[in-house]
């Protein structure tokens, strides 16, 4: 395997940290997701842009690291 650029992300709770609930596999963006630390309750366009902001940070992070390794600031 020589998949080194897969990026795992679990999105958190903004305000408990927490986990969201599953949901449908077939979410709408009005679909609400609780979460099971705190109740907290988001949109599903919330969440994916949670996601996308969090991706985008470990993306980031990946590509900073690989710099750092191969000697460019
Ligand atoms: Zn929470």
């Amino acid at each position: 395997m020589s998949d080194t650029t897969n990026v795992s992300i679990d999105v958190k709770c903004p305000s408990c940290g927490g986990d969201f609930e599953q949901f449908s596999a077939d979410p709408k963006p009005d679909d609400m997701i609780v979460c099971r630390g705190c109740g907290a309750k988001i949109r599903y366009a919330d969440f994916q842009a949670i996601a996308d902001n969090q991706v985008a940070e470990a993306l980031d992070k990946a590509i900073r690291d690989m710099l750092k390794g191969s000697g460019f600031e």
